[in-house]
């Protein structure tokens, strides 16, 4: 029976980093598609957003003190010296982008690593026999044995891209706490009262979202499903059903409106059509802001503070990544878990939750990178 020293259960962002980095003779990755790195491929519209110059606490939902700590560890230049051969260009000032895209960011780590690996494997069951210590792996083909074990399966958001819940429940045979997973960087979909969206499909609009008490100033795209658009992704992120509250004309001094014989639709210098749309949803003619009555002036009012409540998500399949996860408060600060030794989980499979802008690539690469120094003592 061969024992490797190091098994890895996926070939994505953060199992391939790692893989690179660990030192034994032996190490597998066990990879369930035909091809690593899928995710990886697919991410920032195939031109990789790695990583971002400003990058802090408040870019994650997560135990504030354990990612400060891998952040403390791993800033957005270790990221960039993964990839030291690539040209990246800035966007929105503090994102990284590959210019010559994905596929050389995948490149890069598939030519750093040494290691064995098996794709067309998918792992169904793990377990641990505490006689000697191994732990047991079963994947559709066969069964492997391993001193360390890392799970690096991501989330279950885009399951066309490989996704499985085996992180949950490889979490959940041994007891460790999981944060309930759920879609987030994801759109909303609607309810009945702001059916009048769907009818501006493809219009987008500088905005500011509000939800629990965070600002969200981005474009908010409308879709035939209800809204997307990164000003959108970046709520879903923070939201917790309820209300959510849109400034959709944040540029626009409402007293620049008044005292003007101009219609509101011409003076608000937004899409005539979204403007147009706002006012039928509100039974409001399009006229000079000084001939709405007052009533009428609050209800147009609401254009800087719409507020409602969104009917839901569009679910796992259109998520950029899952919310929730296992629990950091189950590991050590170096990603071991604390009730079972020489087993670890990186990545999006944890209760990390990164915004939209390169930083839940870079936590994958940060995990990866400050696990790898524990497992390689542990040989
Ligand atoms: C469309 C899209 C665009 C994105 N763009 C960006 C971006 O620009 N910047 C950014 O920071 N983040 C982006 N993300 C998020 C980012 O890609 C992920 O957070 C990151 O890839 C997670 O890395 P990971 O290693 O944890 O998981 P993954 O990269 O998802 O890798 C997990 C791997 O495990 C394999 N696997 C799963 N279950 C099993 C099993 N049972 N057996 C064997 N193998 C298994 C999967 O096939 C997969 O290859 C994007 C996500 C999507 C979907």
């Amino acid at each position: 029976m061969k024992i490797y020293e190091n098994l890895i259960i996926g070939g994505g962002a953060s199992g391939l980093y790692l893989a690179s980095l660990l030192n034994a003779k032996t190490t597998l990755i066990l990879e369930k598609n035909a091809k690593c790195g899928l995710k990886i491929l697919a991410s920032g519209g195939g031109r990789c957003n790695v990583t971002n110059q400003n990058i802090s606490p408040k870019n994650y939902l997560a135990n504030e003190n354990f990612i400060y700590n891998v952040l403390l560890k791993f800033n957005y230049k270790k990221t960039l010296e993964i990839f030291k051969n690539l040209n990246f260009s800035l966007e929105k000032k503090t994102q990284f982008y590959c210019k010559s895209g994905s596929k050389d960011v995948l490149n890069t780590l598939l030519n750093a690593i040494k290691c064995e690996i098996l794709t067309n494997h998918e792992v169904t069951h793990v377990s641990k026999n505490l006689k000697n210590n191994t732990f047991e792996i079963t994947s559709t083909k066969e069964k492997f044995y391993c001193k360390n074990l890392i799970i690096a399966t991501g989330g279950i958001s885009y399951k066309k891209l490989g996704a499985t819940g085996l992180g949950y429940e490889i979490a959940k045979n041994f007891n460790l706490e999981i944060i309930t997973p759920c879609p987030a960087l994801v759109g909303f979909s609607v309810q009945k009262d702001e059916f009048w969206f769907k009818n501006l499909s493809g219009v987008s609009l500088d905005s500011i979202i509000s939800v629990n008490d965070r600002f969200f100033k981005d474009k908010v795209l409308f879709t035939h499903k209800g809204i997307s658009g990164p000003a959108v992704l970046n709520a879903s992120l923070f939201w917790k059903k309820g209300k959510i509250s849109i400034n959709f004309a944040p540029k626009i001094n409402i007293k620049n409106l008044k005292n003007s014989k101009k219609q509101v639709s011409t003076l608000m210098q937004l899409p005539k059509n979204f403007t147009k749309e706002f006012l039928h949803s509100q039974n409001l003619s399009d006229k000079p802001y000084d001939n709405f009555s007052t009533d009428e002036k609050a209800k147009f009012n609401k254009i800087f503070n719409y507020e409602f409540a969104p009917a839901g998500n569009f679910g796992f399949e259109k998520a950029e990544i899952t919310k929730g996860g296992i629990s950091t408060d189950e590991l050590s600060e170096n990603f071991e878990s604390k009730k079972v030794s020489n087993l670890y989980f990186i990545g999006e499979v944890l209760d990390v939750n990164g915004m939209l802008g390169g930083y839940n690539l870079h936590f994958a690469f940060a995990s990866a990178n400050i696990a790898s120094q524990k497992i390689n003592l542990n040989l």
